[in-house]
């Protein structure tokens, strides 16, 4: 096995995008052992996020997202049952039905969940949903087609804007709650916010911001809700939109790096233990993992992207099969997409790792825009609104660490506009590492090179 990584045993705990996609790059590279992939939903793999998009606008059923497959992977397939524990010295994943996988490399794809509303009993009642699995997407949508008086949406990150605009959009009253200043305020800064309170406003959404739902009231059935304002609402429905959690419980004491935060890798995506030594079988790719990224100083990202899960399942499984001087390390920048009330919003980079934003094309008014972010001096995201064609352009210029504000370039206009505070939350967060640029384009051949202060 040391001196062959082409054989062996491969599990793979997570049979969702990242596990898939994993898979497949294993058979690609020529790995000719045995491959199981553990999963607890009951279904092949399927993708998410059409799931608050089309799904719920009635325009796909839930239960046709399934992904498209590259290759075929020759695997056990053990769908339907959990991974409980993992016995790394041992070697062996420990399932609910009580069978062990024994394994030489391990790849843990497990994703996140929904957050649960907070109060069990409340969450329990009829009217009541969350959105991360087919299933939750089919009960949903069977509610909305029902047509309910009042949607609530707690909570206007990414996936409550959309479920809010799937709702107007089929003619749905809907009141959003949001404890911020403004929708997608956590992912994108003030700028962009206040634009998404303005059009969600203009779609005829009841947005009440800066306010918490402090109850859910109903007698079985959902029936209405308060806020910490002291108002309320009548609502027949309710969509808790809190964000997501890591999968990690499963990996409690077996010594990994494991946590709320996800499980902690290198840039290979091996695995850390406890003690912060890397591991040299246990790898982690996708939504639970936690990996640090040269172009943002290093610090530890979780992402909740689709392409950062196919992109790190690649590289993980490209790293589970090669050997040490043949790895190679997860450099892709950061990128997703959005597409809620009549906007198509694409962004590259990290937009919270960030002090600065500027509208280096469109304006707001028009709601056609490419804004820029910047931390300390160097460009850091980009994030275009109905404008997605010139994103490739800021991407170079996040790899390259250029300077910000962005000199104007080809794809800019040439506007004199002023950078103002990004206002993106907990900037108490960001450090005062090294300036590192990517340099070279083949994933092989990419190189992190530190840049001289400016
Ligand atoms: C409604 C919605 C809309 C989205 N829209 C977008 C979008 O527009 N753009 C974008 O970039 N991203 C979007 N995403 C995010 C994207 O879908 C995720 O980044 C992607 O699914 C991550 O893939 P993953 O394989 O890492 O994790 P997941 O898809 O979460 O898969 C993990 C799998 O592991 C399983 N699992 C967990 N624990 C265990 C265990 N102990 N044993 C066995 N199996 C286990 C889970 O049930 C799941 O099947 C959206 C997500 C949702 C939910």
């Amino acid at each position: 096995m040391q001196g062959e990584p082409r054989e062996g045993r491969i599990v793979v705990v997570g049979a969702s995008l990242a596990g898939l996609r994993a898979a497949e790059t294993l058979r690609d590279e020529g790995f000719v052992g045995s491959l199981t992939l553990i999963g607890d939903e009951p279904h092949p793999p399927y993708d998410r996020p059409p799931l608050s998009k089309q799904v719920l606008l009635g325009r796909v059923p839930a239960d046709k997202t399934g992904l498209p497959r590259r290759r075929d992977v020759d695997a056990h397939w053990k769908l339907g049952v959990r991974a409980t524990s993992l016995d790394p010295v041992g070697k062996r994943v420990l399932l609910a039905d009580g069978e062990e996988v024994p394994f030489d490399r391990l790849l843990i794809a497990t994703g996140t969940r929904a957050r649960p509303w907070p109060n069990p009993a409340e969450a329990a009642m009829d009217g009541v949903f969350t959105l991360r699995t087919g299933e939750d997407a089919g009960r949903l949508v069977e509610r909305l087609d029902a047509g309910p008086e009042r949607v609530l949406v707690i909570g206007a990150g990414f996936t409550g804007s959309e479920i809010a605009s799937a709702c107007r959009e089929r003619g749905l009253a809907v009141t959003v709650a949001e404890r911020g200043p403004a929708p997608l305020v956590g992912a994108l800064g003030g700028t962009l916010g206040a634009l998404a309170a303005k059009l969600q406003r203009a779609h005829g959404v009841d947005l009440r911001c800066g306010v918490t739902v402090t109850a859910l009231e109903g007698n079985g059935r959902l029936t209405g809700a308060q806020f910490s304002d002291g108002t309320r609402i009548d609502a027949d429905v309710a969509v808790v939109a809190l964000g997501a959690v890591r999968n990690t419980g499963w990996l409690a004491e077996t010594g990994l790096a494991a946590g709320p935060r996800g499980v902690t890798c290198d840039a290979g995506c091996r695995a850390f233990d406890m003690y912060g030594i890397v591991t040299d079988d246990v790898f982690a790719a996708g939504d639970v993992a936690r990996f640090p990224h040269p172009l943002f100083e290093y610090q530890l990202l979780s992402l909740e992207h689709w392409g950062n899960a196919v992109a790190q399942a690649e590289v993980a499984a490209h790293n589970m099969v090669n050997p040490g001087p043949r790895r190679r390390p997860h450099l892709t920048v950061p990128a997703f997409w959005s597409s809620q009330f009549g906007l198509n919003i694409k962004s590259v980079g990290v937009p919270t790792f960030s002090d600065q934003v500027v509208i280096a094309q469109g304006s707001l008014k028009d709601a056609r825009l490419v804004a820029v972010y910047g931390y300390r001096g160097r460009v850091t995201a980009a994030v275009s609104v109905n404008q997605a064609k010139s994103l490739e352009y800021y991407q170079r210029l996040i790899e390259t660490a250029a300077p910000f504000p962005p000199a104007p370039g080809a794809a800019d206009q040439l506007d004199s506009r002023a950078p103002v505070p990004s206002d993106v939350p907990d900037p108490k967060m960001l450090s005062h590492g090294p300036t590192v640029a990517l340099t070279g384009h083949l994933p092989d051949r990419r190189l992190t090179l530190v840049q001289p202060a400016r």
